[in-house]
């Protein structure tokens, strides 16, 4: 995810920080990278020009260059500004809490709306008890609404057929009865797309809007078309008025334009993001979490979440506590990776650890699989409790025994360590920005926590 701009803000950081003084020069230079990363990540020109002025004015109005830790100060700020582009703090749904709740899905064809609908549906159904409804008003294509039958079908929630000889305008009119009449909480309704925008497209989406009558008018952007699916966003809200968006196809190769651009286009927000082909490929969109990824700084409280899903409560509070006390150690790493096959995998639990987007890349270079994951807890197993408390005192001779112990290599043994160190490091560096590691926020996020995520 956003691997390209992650990769270019880590090197920009990396060139400022540990620097007790900054120039006004090595400013100017920052902030020149800072616009041409973003440039070439895709992002819509006046988004980017926004930022960079915004940035100078608050460096300059806060005299960072003459504060003690100016490039901690610097990234904080840059992190803020990103996350302010991104649309501030994450937005639910509106939901109707007395009537049924209508959203319709808008888009193009190949947009990935179709898979939307039925990611959204899948995931308000696990938040929630609410009776869900999906159906659809593509009157030209029946593979679509065969498409959309089938996923309906995995993940039982009903589906109303559409009769492809009706109108539109009857065809919404008889969802609507449909959905009043069996007394659903939530209804769904997938609209044909277009290859390109056309007025034929917009009018039947006005029509439908005006009988459905929806708290929620979903545009789904595919994440690949960059600033493109900004300005498509920004049609779509013109003529028929959007509430929010869902980026598709995060997992790919995007730039970040679309992410980047498309709050400060709209004006409407973008609410989730589409991970991959599979219905729980999906989640909540959190311009926090987000700006910290694209800045390697990790994103523990998603990484909480995930965990929470597989791992009792219990276990991620006490998870919390270690870190936000500052005594997560060798054992909980230990747990952490024992976990990590349960959660999605390696790559996906490391892309969420602090620090870890270097070690990473090495990992994808070294091929980091379950078998390295295995050989890491065998190096711990072989340590003494002592030394899973307080890694500091494993020098050469413990070492040494260690790796003997466990039937790997030295190196072995220092890869781990300094894995360990960068991630607490990181985690430290988190909490005194006072940004998303911050303990108290952590907690809060894991007392939101739904009760069926335990
Ligand atoms: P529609 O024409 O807009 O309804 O698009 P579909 O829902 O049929 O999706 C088109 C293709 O994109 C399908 O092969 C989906 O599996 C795929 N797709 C949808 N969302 C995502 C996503 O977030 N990531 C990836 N990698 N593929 C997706």
């Amino acid at each position: 995810m956003f691997n390209t701009l992650s990769n270019k803000f880590e090197k920009i950081i990396s060139s400022i920080k540990g620097k007790a003084l900054i120039s006004d020069d090595d400013l100017k230079t920052t902030l020149r990278e800072i616009r041409i990363a973003l440039l070439e990540a895709d992002v819509a020109l006046n988004v980017v020009k926004d930022l960079i002025e915004n940035l100078n004015k608050k460096i300059i109005g806060q005299e960072v260059l003459k504060k003690i830790k100016p490039d901690q100060m610097i990234i904080k700020l840059v992190n803020d500004e990103i996350t302010r582009i991104l649309g501030s703090e994450n937005q639910e749904l509106n939901f109707d809490k007395n009537n049924i709740t209508k959203i319709i899905f808008c888009g193009l064809q190949g947009s990935g709306k179709t898979t939307t609908v039925a990611k959204l549906a899948n995931f308000i159904s696990k938040k929630s008890k609410k009776k869900i409804l999906i159906s659809s008003t593509d009157i030209y294509r029946p593979a679509a609404q065969e498409q959309l039958k089938i996923l309906c079908n995995k993940i039982n929630i009903d589906f109303l057929e559409a009769n492809l000889d009706l109108s539109i305008n009857e065809l919404s009119n008889k969802i609507m009865t449909y959905c009043k009449k069996n007394m659903y909480d939530v209804l769904l309704v997938d609209t044909a797309g277009r290859q390109v925008i056309d007025s034929k497209m917009m009018i039947e989406l006005k029509e439908i809007k005006s009988i459905i009558m929806p708290q929620e008018s979903i545009l789904i952007a595919d994440s690949l078309s960059g600033q493109d699916a900004a300005n498509i966003a920004k049609k779509f809200n013109d003529e028929i008025g959007i509430t929010s968006n869902i980026l598709t196809r995060i997992d790919g190769d995007s730039r970040g334009g679309a992410a980047l651009s498309i709050k400060s286009i709209t004006g409407s927000p973008i609410k989730f993001i589409g991970l991959g082909e599979k219905i729980d490929d999906f989640e909540a969109f959190h311009p926090e979490r987000i700006a910290s990824r694209i800045l390697g700084m990790g994103d523990i409280v998603s990484l909480v979440e995930k965990a929470s899903e597989n791992i009792n409560k219990n276990e991620a509070e006490k998870l919390v506590n270690k870190i936000s006390k500052g005594s997560f150690d060798l054992e909980d790493f230990s747990k952490q990776l024992k976990q990590m096959s349960k959660i999605g995998g390696v790559s996906s639990m490391l892309s969420l650890l602090p620090g870890i987007s270097k070690i990473q890349k090495q990992a994808a270079e070294n091929n980091i699989s379950d078998e390295i994951v295995q050989k890491q807890l065998a190096i711990i197993s072989s340590m003494t409790k002592k030394e899973r408390r307080d890694p500091e005192i494993i020098k050469a001779s413990r070492k040494i025994r260690i790796s003997n112990g466990s039937g790997t290599k030295v190196q072995d043994v220092n890869k781990l360590l300094k894995q360990f160190f960068t991630s607490v490091k990181m985690m430290k560096k988190m909490k005194s920005m006072g940004n998303q590691g911050n303990p108290k926020d952590l907690m809060n996020q894991l007392k939101n926590l739904p009760p069926n995520f335990n």
